[in-house]
């Protein structure tokens, strides 16, 4: 019988993932279910009530002891609410509480998806030994999250490490979120494709205009997709050096969809964090793929959720596992 479980909610704007993930991060049962994004916040709430439920039916559940979610942001941990761009029926959505009542009683972990992955990647994944790391989702957006002094940082509102969102054009072009230049509206998937197609590339006989499709391009010579990658680089190297110089990390971990392109994406990164990261102190910074994969959201909110319990699990894998 295992007595050391956790329940782990990933949630985005497509699907709600569910899990019983045990204290070595094995995942021991699953459930899934499309987001029904474009609806009220019950009908949302349901789809997560008919994951738990499947959970919770499961004689595995005895050995549950709390709940760990992972959740497209905003998210306010301190209130227990989230507000999703993607899913415009929560809006201050007391989610805490909801599941609090649904797994009856259990403690529950609020974070940001990206703080989510940056446990995930510490406790199993390419982060994993290191003290001190930001690991970041490049995609559609960019995310991210801090483990400072060998824990996970998640802020008093569960969205420390945010870098999609630090400014590194001061002059930049406006960024949805209201401010300029920032890494993600230089560095995401959709304004690599954009500047690409602003430069002159065009898609192929596919029409796919993706950032893999620029990747590809890239990857074949094609001289403005190369362009766009670099300057991707350089935002997230320039983040990536602003971050190691305020808080002293030695790698950073880039997941996510861009993080597919490979060295067309790394080998640019690498050659600019020379360029930002100047400081004796942050010169050893290191820049690696994630390796978690899909089930990093998972495996993410249940790390979480244990590292919520001062001291009764040791989060750093046991030697050989
Ligand atoms: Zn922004």
């Amino acid at each position: 019988m295992h007595t050391d479980l956790v329940a782990a909610l990933d949630i985005g704007g497509t699907k709600i993932a569910g899990a019983l993930v045990d204290g070595r991060g094995r995942i021991l049962l699953r459930a899934q279910r499309p987001t029904p994004a474009r609806e009220d916040g019950d009908t949302v709430m349901r789809a997560v009530e008919e994951v738990l439920g499947e959970l919770t039916r499961s004689p595995l559940w005895g050995g549950a002891r709390a709940v760990g979610i992972g959740s497209a942001g905003p998210v306010d941990a301190s209130a227990g609410t989230v507000s999703p761009v993607n899913v415009p029926g929560w809006r201050g959505y007391p989610l805490v509480e909801r599941v609090r009542a649904a797994t009856g009683g259990l403690p529950v972990e609020l974070v940001g998806d990206g703080v989510a992955m940056t446990a995930a990647e510490h406790w199993q994944g390419a982060a994993r030994g290191h003290d001190n790391a930001l690991c970041m989702v490049v995609s559609t957006g960019v995310g991210g999250g801090l483990i400072l002094g060998g824990k996970l940082h998640p802020g008093p509102t569960g969205n420390a490490g945010h870098i999609g969102h630090i400014s590194v054009d001061l002059d930049g072009d406006p960024c949805p979120c209201g401010a300029r230049g920032c890494v993600e509206r230089i560095a995401s998937g959709p304004n690599i494709a954009r500047r690409a197609i602003e430069g002159g590339w065009r898609p192929g006989a596919d029409g796919d205009m993706s950032a893999a499709a620029v990747a590809v391009a890239a990857r074949a010579g094609d001289p403005v997709a190369v362009a766009s990658f670099e300057r991707a680089a350089k935002a997230l190297a320039a983040g990536i050096a602003a971050t190691a110089t305020l808080v002293e990390i030695d790698i950073a971990v880039i997941g996510g969809g861009v993080a597919k392109a490979g060295s067309v994406l790394f080998d640019p990164l690498r050659r600019s964090l020379r360029d930002y990261a100047t400081l004796s102190f942050v010169r050893h910074l290191t820049v690696g793929p994630a390796l978690m994969g899909t089930d990093a959201g998972l495996v993410g909110a249940a790390a979480a959720a244990l590292s919520q319990e001062a001291g009764a699990v040791d989060l750093r894998p046991a030697v050989g596992s």
